[in-house]
């Protein structure tokens, strides 16, 4: 028997449209690459999006047809979101920090009409459009403009587009299952892939990433993203904001630790979002300034594993809730979010302490396991350590332009090695790339890392592996000392460890560096750092 209730389909446009009836009045807060903020409602957002999928259409750009983005988090940015989505565009994300030669592969691959652009991103455009000939036009996301990009592909006004339009348009029923958007990895190694999200994919996850133990997006709350839009759509905000009717605050291109916390303060910002190093600059500046925190109750800290230290530091000196989430762009990108149960809260501070340091529970939607070398599923002990596996109506089957499946035996292996507790809690140890082999046991480099940072002289620190003629590898530790730390030694840093890993565990040697190298998403390169470091001999 079937069941009896409306086949309504899960469509994109559903949740602009919820907020623009039910939270018609709350805020969008913009810091404009002009510098100056820029304000409106979702009702303003919701009446604009359509303006732009009226301008797309007699553009002639059709279902199923990309679009991309090179923009910042502002108004306009998440009106293109809408624009494109809620008529079967399909809304390419395009990050602009990635390597020219990476982005024309994007751009070409996602065979994309139109692309959107800050114009703080001119010159880019100027070198990508000779490169991108089937790009049939670059709309500015402004007014006309004193300069725009010489280049021999028309350059379009978005204002302009919309001007010529009226808005008075209803969203069309789509189907589901079609696509929505289009994110590409940073391909850390070999060509991006693209993962297309379905518009039920991203319903879905919408849904999941604004339950309470997820990030808990509520109308009470003002959310500040200060992942980018072009980072994996923003862990979802711009979807889960509106379906729960949330004030949103986006910052634009300024994201140190000033700028962020004005604009977190003028705005009443109650939860943020982002990657570890924008916290590092985020907690130097409010230490440094001795300001606090007046309005900002929790932040998603993700993307690469939260030093314990930071987390640390956000709970005991700001009284902020820091929430460690696990995901990936496959995965849309929300996995597992470390948020206590009732008994939880209840254990020793210690205890909880090493629950939230770790990458948490699964979002219910997302399915775990973790697999041993033999292909069999390992004991969830928090000990035993295997590739983890993932399921769900939000996770990939196949990459964007392939026909292959992208799973093993129904699950898709993340290439993240990682235990499962007792708890249920998931802890990432590497990337299984990261791992060391030493004497064929391995060893975690994100533990390894972990004690460094803990350091009060240690500004960074990552972790590799080295050849070793005796255990094939061993524990390499490169540090960025802080400008407060400059006497800090080698000798120093390697007593620190003692009782803290297993002997076999500490670094065979460590070396001082003035900056790190870091991928376009601001996660470690260790890659880089391995060839750097391919000939260094040790000790
Ligand atoms: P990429 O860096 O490959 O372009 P993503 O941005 O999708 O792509 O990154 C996903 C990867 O980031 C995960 O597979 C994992 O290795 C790492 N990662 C994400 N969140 C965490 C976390 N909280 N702790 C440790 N690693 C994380």
């Amino acid at each position: 028997v079937l069941g009896r209730m409306m086949d309504v389909p899960l469509n994109v446009s559903m949740l602009l449209r919820h907020a623009a009836r039910y939270a018609a009045d709350t805020e969008i807060v913009s810091r404009r690459i002009e510098g100056d903020i820029h304000r409106y409602t979702y009702r303003d957002c919701e009446k604009r999006a359509k303006q732009l999928a009226q301008a797309l259409t007699k553009l002639g750009v059709g279902q199923g047809e990309r679009v991309g983005t090179l923009a910042w988090n502002g108004y306009r940015h998440l009106e293109a979101y809408y624009g494109t989505t809620g008529i079967g565009i399909v809304c390419h994300t395009i990050n602009p920090r990635l390597f020219l030669e990476q982005i024309v592969y994007i751009v070409n691959h996602a065979d994309d009409r139109y692309i959107f652009f800050d114009t703080t991103f001119t010159a880019l455009v100027e070198k990508l459009a000779p490169l991108c000939p089937n790009v049939k036009g670059w709309i500015a996301l402004g007014d006309a403009q004193p300069r725009p990009p010489t280049i021999a592909a028309p350059v379009l006004y978005y204002e302009t587009l919309l001007e010529a339009e009226n808005g008075e348009l209803d969203w069309p029923q789509l189907d589901e299952q079609i696509a929505s958007n289009l994110c590409y990895t940073s391909g850390t190694t070999g060509h991006p892939r693209g993962a297309l999200y379905s518009q039920r994919s991203t319903v879905l996850h919408a849904y999941g990433a604004a339950l309470p133990d997820s990030m808990g997006i509520s109308a009470r709350d003002a959310v500040l993203p200060v992942v980018p839009m072009f980072h994996v759509n923003a862990w979802g905000i711009p979807h889960a904001a509106p379906l729960a009717g949330a004030k949103l605050v986006l910052p634009g291109k300024d994201l140190d630790g000033r700028s962020l916390y004005e604009l977190m303060e003028a705005e009443g910002v109650t939860l943020s979002a982002g990657v570890p190093t924008v916290w590092m600059g985020l907690l130097a500046y409010v230490r440094e300034a001795g300001v606090r925190f007046t309005s900002l109750e929790r932040t998603v800290i993700g993307g690469s594993s939260c030093p314990p230290a930071m987390l640390r530091a956000f709970e005991d000196d700001y009284g902020v809730r820091v929430i460690h989430a696990w995901g990936m762009t496959e995965m849309s990108p929300l996995g597992s979010l470390a948020r206590l149960n009732w008994e939880q809260e209840r254990r020793a501070p210690e205890a909880r302490r090493h629950l939230l340091e770790k990458q948490g529970r699964p979002i219910c939607g997302v399915d775990m396991k973790i697999v041993g070398a033999d292909g069999n599923e390992m004991r969830r002990d928090g000990v035993a350590f295997g590739e983890l596996h993932v399921r769900g109506p939000w996770v990939i089957g196949k990459y964007f332009g392939s026909e292959e499946s992208a799973l093993v035996h129904g699950w898709f292996p993340t290439g993240d090695v990682a235990t499962i507790d007792s708890d249920g809690f998931l802890q990432i140890t590497d990337r299984s790339k990261d791992v060391i082999k030493s004497g064929g046991e391995w060893i975690s480099s994100s533990d390894v890392e972990n004690v460094a940072v803990a350091h009060p002289d240690v500004a960074e620190a990552a972790c590799i592996a080295c050849p070793h003629p005796k255990w094939g590898e061993r524990p390499l530790l490169v540090v960025v000392r802080r400008p407060t730390g400059q006497g800090l030694t080698r000798e120093a840093l390697l007593a620190f460890y003692e009782g803290k890993v297993a002997k076999w565990w500490m670094p065979d040697d460590v070396v001082f560096v003035d900056e790190l190298p870091h991928t376009a998403t601001g996660k470690l390169m260790k890659i880089k750092l391995r060839e750097m470091f391919r000939d260094h001999v040790l000790p």
